[in-house]
């Protein structure tokens, strides 16, 4: 397990708190998200324990029914999907 300190450093208007992490986990070779990728969360007593959240659509191409997997969301805002069964790439 790598380690660093991170800090909650900006609270928006809406309530939403921002994680700060240092560079040197994130560009860990280990390090398991990817910029913009969608996360669970969820807090025990002094721990957040980040999750990949996977979500799954009809794939654009081959119209399998939860063949597309969520791998982040662009800074536009859209969902950026893989299909794991015809392997094509597409934006939502
Ligand atoms: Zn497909």
């Amino acid at each position: 397990m790598q380690k660093a300190r991170g800090r909650f450093q900006i609270r928006r208007s809406d309530g939403a708190w921002f994680l700060f992490l240092p560079k040197r986990l994130t560009e860990d070779s280990g390090f398991p998200f990817e910029k913009g990728e969608r996360v669970k969360v969820a807090f025990s007593e002094d721990a957040l324990i980040a999750r990949k959240f996977i979500q799954r659509i009809q794939c654009s191409f081959c119209l399998a029914d939860d063949a597309a997997k969520l791998v982040r969301t662009n800074l536009d805002g859209t969902a950026h999907y893989i299909c794991e069964k015809c392997d094509e790439e597409f934006d939502e």
